[in-house]
């Protein structure tokens, strides 16, 4: 097996594309390492992108901000306003794990490793972030929701590594929200997740509204037809229904000890339904800020 740790972009395209056999990427490791640790992979090569200059910074541009692929959860849940502007990718990222795993997991390692019960991924798909990529034909971005593409499976060709994560801005009255359930409130893995991204106008009438759905699919359910059908609509009781409906019924779930096909889907539509009140209570609270 061979470790690398490069200084630069171009060094570690270059051993990535040169390799043979099985490559991974240490990112924070913690899912890496234990499946080396309980025998599902033998990489013939580890290349740790920590070293590389900037893969570890965030960065606020004009359109958003851009998330080193290497930014751990707690720098990221640390960092002064991104609470504020992402809560639900905050509050998703803030899930995993424990105080020990926040110091290393990364988004990029959350999204590529695509397990379907992920919890960064719908909370990224929902706002429609984006990844930078790089590979031997240089840069690219693609969708977050566009990378894992089968549980364990993801996009990125030979070569390839993410870069960083772009958070894009938001319109203003905008904002966003996670929730999962889980047997245990500490240390467990979504059995159903739900994230909304919503957007208002003054008189808060909805603008966009995207619902993602984590666990209850082999990939993410970026639930079709919501935003054009509730477009235009104040949000009301019967609005809530539906969409719980609409929800259940886009899930295609596994049926296993930890949840039967029929109680994810009904936790997914009562999930939905709980995340469309927050994100359009902190949406709200701006459209409040502004105009009373
Ligand atoms: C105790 C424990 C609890 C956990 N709890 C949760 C939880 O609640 N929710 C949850 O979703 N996950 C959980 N996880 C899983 C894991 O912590 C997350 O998936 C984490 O975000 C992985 O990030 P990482 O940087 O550690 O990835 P790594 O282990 O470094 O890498 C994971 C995969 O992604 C690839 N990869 C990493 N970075 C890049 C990159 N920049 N470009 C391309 N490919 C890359 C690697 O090749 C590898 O295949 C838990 C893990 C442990 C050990």
């Amino acid at each position: 097996m061979i470790f690398a740790k490069p200084s630069s972009e171009k060094e570690a395209v270059s051993l990535l594309s040169n390799s043979n056999g099985i490559s991974r990427i240490l990112g924070g490791g913690t899912d890496v390492l234990v499946q080396m640790r309980s025998g599902i992979i033998e990489p013939d090569l580890i290349v740790d992108i920590k070293n590389i200059p900037g893969i570890r910074e965030i960065k606020e541009l004009s359109c958003g901000y851009e998330i080193g692929a290497a930014v751990s959860g707690s720098e990221f849940n640390n960092y002064p306003g991104l609470k504020e502007f992402a809560p639900g990718i905050a509050e998703a990222f803030d899930l995993i794990g424990s105080s020990q795993i926040q110091g290393r997991c990364t988004l990029a390692g959350n999204i590529c490793n695509a397990s379907p019960a992920a919890d960064t991924t719908p909370a990224l798909s929902v706002s429609k972030s984006r990844v930078k990529i790089l590979g031997p034909k240089g840069l690219r971005e693609d969708l977050v929701s566009n990378i894992p593409i089968s549980p364990g499976k993801n996009s990125l060709k030979k070569g390839e590594f993410i870069k960083s994560i772009i958070i894009p801005n938001r319109p203003q009255y905008s904002s966003d929200s996670y929730i999962r359930f889980t047997p245990r409130s500490e240390m467990d893995i979504a059995v159903v997740s739900a994230a909304c991204f919503i957007t208002l106008d003054q008189k808060k009438l909805i603008k966009e509204l995207n619902i993602s759905l984590g666990a209850v699919a082999p990939l993410v359910v970026n639930v079709a037809g919501i935003n054009e059908l509730f477009k235009n609509n104040t949000l009301t009781d019967d609005l809530l229904s539906q969409i719980s409906v609409i929800c259940s019924n886009s899930c295609d779930p596994i049926d296993d000890k930890r949840g039967t096909i029929e109680f994810r889907s009904h936790v997914a539509g009562v999930l939905a339904k709980r995340a469309v009140i927050l994100a359009h209570k902190r949406a709200g609270d701006k459209v409040e800020k502004v105009t009373n």
